[in-house]
């Protein structure tokens, strides 16, 4: 019962570089209740107080605020007497942990004196504000010591540091034991085993001897050691070339650095990271060079996206045709229903696979978006390209999206999320399907090479210049009939730059990626079925013929194409078929006129003239976006929009065929 009541009273000193908190730490430990007395012999104010904890009676002593503990000054005579003279159970160093470095000499030093040592982190409030971590628990590791975390004048971490103090007197551990290199450490072991102190640890005593320090040289005077230590430093000054007490310290500084580079991890503070973004930001949003890094760099994305999409998509195109003839050829085999197999090759997985392939394409696109947004790019463009984009009406941002069009309008549609007005927002998607996506360019292709073959750039190059041309107009009309008098903020913010993380990257690649996925599993599938239906009903006709439904409802549309100079059934159809996706056009009008993509040159040479032709490729560049990107609007605004996007594009793509055709066949009878 005695011993029990003996362990529980604790006597501790506070140690620490003046003004590091120790007499916050002091009053905060001691509630105030404190002895104000001399230190033996001298002058000097010696505090003492108590406090309880867990029925422990502490005692703390605050000693004076000292670097080191060599016996240069008094107070760290008085602080070295008293630590090892009295020796407390623990030694609480109250260290300002914003200057580790410089703080932690005398924790090594205790360390190495053999001291029971509890490192107190104060000033953690600083060391946060500077963006510094510093691992507490790999400091403790390497040291052996308890390390607690405080703030000492909020009180924060008292009951942790109480906590680690009731404990320390169970502890046992061996002093610190810092290498200082070969030939130092010869020396040091021949003082060891020559010398001894009583209370002292030997290695401490023998380090002290070769640094010079003239209390323990005095304390040892009686041995006769004096010739030795002489002998030993001159020996090893010789071969350091320079000052041993320097070389000591040095050693000293080597592992605290190691120790504070270990522990410790700067964030790039964000000042200093805003600092370099605005250099940064010199260059890449240059009034001259601004525009031309920022075409480079998109120059950049469309080379990732389709040289490295190319070959994949072709993969995933050849996968579905075997697919398709692998179904078809197993369900003849089977004796299945030929209408099954039509179903499932003709109508699922070729509808669905004709989307699907673009999904290497749309997941590089995303990859690519990914990482200029997260590096903070995207903000950059936008920014670039703002002046040009509010003479157009439109705010910068937009012009990502509409850039993104170009290569496929749903991810286009999607990137409008980056918009915060809902206005700027619903304009841009409005007007995202008129820029020329790559699913128009076989139509294009076959079309201007069938009748424009000297000029077939040229034409092409109309087309998608008509895109944008078309969305700059259809957007300042329906902001002035939707949102008018309502003027988008101006707002750019420019967040500093930052190095993508990998896992961030590919999270919100695979985020819109799948969106596209789950679109092609749901909405895609039900309108390729659909019209899979139409164009094999009724019951008995040939799939896609003009007797089927979707033949006979493409002579329906026929006499209405007729003003726009392609009146026949077979243009209707494969309109109709080009809502599924935009390639399917040619594909249709291959199924329909029954000859392979390369014959159809001469067919449609037969039967479209060149202003015909040049007519129907406006049409099919302006009417109607594809299902996956009707679906996408309707998802990233409401049925009315969507409405209103489907219907403005009929009209507008049918007018526009229709103007060109009539100009041109009016001219054309003129001349
Ligand atoms: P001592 O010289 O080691 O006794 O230090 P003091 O206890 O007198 O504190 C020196 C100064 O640091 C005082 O102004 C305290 O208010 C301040 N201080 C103490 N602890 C903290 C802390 O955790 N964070 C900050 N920012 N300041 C502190
Ligand atoms: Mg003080």
């Amino acid at each position: 019962m005695k011993d029990n009541v003996e362990a529980k009273s604790v006597k501790i000193a506070l140690a620490g570089n003046p003004n590091s908190g120790k007499t916050t730490v002091f009053n905060n430990l001691t509630g105030g209740r404190q002895h104000v007395g001399n230190w033996p012999g001298v002058t000097v104010e010696k505090k003492e107080g108590t406090y309880t904890h867990n029925s422990h009676e502490v005692t703390v002593v605050d000693l004076p605020g000292i670097y080191s503990l060599t016996a240069y000054s008094l107070d760290e005579r008085i602080a070295r007497d008293f630590l090892i003279r009295e020796k407390p159970d623990a030694v609480v160093v109250v260290i300002d942990a914003s200057n580790l470095e410089r703080n932690h000499y005398l924790v090594t030093q205790l360390l190495e004196l053999g001291a029971k040592v509890i490192l107190d982190l104060n000033m953690m409030d600083m060391v946060r504000s500077r963006g510094v971590e510093i691992d507490t628990g790999k400091l403790s590791a390497v040291l052996d010591i308890p390390v607690i975390e405080t703030v000492a004048f909020r009180g924060e971490g008292m009951e942790e540091l109480k906590e680690a103090i009731a404990k320390a007197k169970a502890e046992r551990g061996d002093s610190l034991k810092i290498d200082y290199d070969h030939d130092i450490e010869g020396e040091i072991e021949k003082l060891q085993n020559a010398v001894a102190l009583p209370g002292y640890p030997s290695r401490w005593v023998a380090v002290k001897l070769l640094e010079g320090d003239a209390e323990v040289l005095k304390m040892v005077e009686d041995t006769g050691i004096a010739p030795l230590v002489l002998e030993a430093q001159t020996r090893l000054e010789r071969h350091l070339g320079y000052d041993l007490e320097t070389a000591l310290v040095e050693r000293r500084y080597a592992f605290l650095s190691g120790l504070v580079r270990e522990s410790t991890k700067k964030r790039l503070d964000l000042m200093e990271r805003l600092d370099l973004s605005d250099r940064i930001d010199r260059v890449l949003v240059n009034r001259f060079l601004g525009i031309p890094i920022f075409l480079a760099m998109m120059w950049l994305v469309f080379q990732l996206v389709f040289t490295l999409g190319a070959p994949l998509a072709e993969g995933i195109d050849l996968l579905m045709g075997w697919l398709g003839e692998g179904v078809s050829s197993g369900i003849g085999a089977v004796g299945g229903p030929r209408w099954l197999s039509s179903l499932l090759s003709d109508g699922i997985i070729g509808g669905v696979g004709s989307v699907l392939v673009f999904l290497p394409n749309i997941m590089l696109l995303f990859l690519a978006i990914a990482i200029l947004e997260a590096s903070g790019y995207m903000a950059r463009a936008a920014f670039v390209m703002d002046r040009l984009m509010h003479a157009l009406g439109l705010h910068g941002k937009s012009f990502i999206p509409m850039l993104l069009g170009f290569g496929c309008n749903i991810p286009g549609i999607m990137a409008t999320r980056t918009l915060e007005s809902e206005k700027d927002r619903i304009l841009t998607i409005l007007v995202n399907p008129l820029m020329s996506c790559s699913a128009r360019l076989p139509i294009y292709v076959l079309f201007a090479g069938a009748f424009f073959p000297r000029n077939q750039g040229l034409v092409i190059f109309s087309l998608y210049l008509m895109g944008i041309i078309l969305a700059v107009v259809v957007a300042r009309i329906f902001k002035g009939i939707f949102f008018k008098g309502e003027v988008a903020p101006l707002i750019m913010e420019l967040p500093p730059y930052r190095l993508p993380t990998i896992k961030g990257v590919l999270v919100h690649m695979w985020e819109r990626s799948s969106l596209f996925l789950r679109k092609a599993g749901t909405i895609i599938f039900l309108g390729v079925v659909l019209i899979w239906f139409l164009a094999s009903l009724p019951f008995g006709v040939e799939y896609a013929s003009q007797e089927s439904v979707i033949g006979r409802l493409g002579s329906v549309f026929a006499p209405l194409l007729k003003p726009a100079g392609f009146g026949f059934w077979q243009a209707g159809v494969a309109l109709s078929f080009g809502i599924l996706a935009k390639e399917v056009v040619v594909g249709t009008l291959g199924t329909l006129y029954g000859v392979e993509e390369a014959g159809l040159t001469g067919v449609i040479q037969a039967q479209f003239t060149a202003l015909s032709a040049y007519a129907f490729m406006v049409m099919a560049l302006v009417y109607i976006p594809c299902i996956a990107a009707i679906a996408t609007i309707k998802r990233e605004t409401n049925w009315k929009w969507t409405a209103l996007a489907v219907g403005y594009s009929l009209v507008l793509g049918w007018g526009l065929a229709v103007l060109i055709y009539q100009i041109g066949a009016f001219i054309i009878t003129l001349t």
